[in-house]
């Protein structure tokens, strides 16, 4: 089962990644987990570029678009295993979600996976830019508060839970694995 977050920055999504892995691994699931972009050559050259000053420029986003469906495909391969739960921060949902062209970015993702299960954080603009102390200057309340409403919107094409990341740690932990359950034959009343 390939299970993705997704969710902008200060959702939750590395905190409840590790609650979730834990939790599924106590209840005797192998469980791999992968962060995008990736530890690659590629995925460093785009850490740095995203600090670039003019990150957000077409000519910056378009080649952030190919480079990160360029990282993604390095670990396509991973995706396949089915001996394991795969749960990955993020995965092209936040190509399409973050970057444009829409039908560009669409068209350069048209092979990449997709999930089996997407748990999207949702969060406003305002707690993201609190939580994370507004480290990421290019990721203003404005542009947040747009790639929030495109998450919402992407959702409906996946099988998708919407979780609350407004609340608090431990209701978000239990509120995914309740989602979870289900596609795991775990009774989703027995979560607690
Ligand atoms: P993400 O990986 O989505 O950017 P993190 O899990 O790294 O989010 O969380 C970002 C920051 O917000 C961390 O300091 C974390 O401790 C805090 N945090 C995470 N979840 C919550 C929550 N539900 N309520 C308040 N603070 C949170
Ligand atoms: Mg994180």
């Amino acid at each position: 089962m390939y299970i993705v977050f997704e969710g902008i920055d200060g959702a939750g999504k590395s905190t409840q990644i590790k609650m979730l892995k834990e939790w599924l691994e106590a209840n005797g699931f192998r469980v791999e987990t992968l962060v995008e972009p990736t530890d690659s050559e590629i995925g460093k050259l785009i850490r740095e570029m995203l600090q670039r000053p003019d990150a957000e420029t077409d000519k910056l986003q378009k080649t952030l678009g190919l480079l990160f469906a360029a990282d993604r495909m390095l670990i396509m391969d991973k995706l396949e295993d089915e001996s394991k739960i795969i749960i990955s921060d993020r995965s092209f949902i936040s190509s399409l979600a973050y970057q444009e062209p829409a039908e560009w970015i669409e068209e350069l993702n048209k092979y990449a996976k997709k999930p089996d299960l997407l748990l999207l954080l949702d969060l406003d603009s305002k707690t993201s830019v609190a939580r994370t102390d507004g480290k990421d200057t290019f990721e203003n309340e404005e542009y947040l508060t747009k790639v929030r409403e495109n998450y919402l919107k992407l959702a409906e094409n996946y099988t998708c839970e919407i979780i609350d990341a407004s609340n608090g740690i431990n209701k978000m932990s239990s509120d995914i694995k309740k989602a979870v359950a289900p596609y795991l034959g775990i009774c989703p009343d027995c979560v607690l």
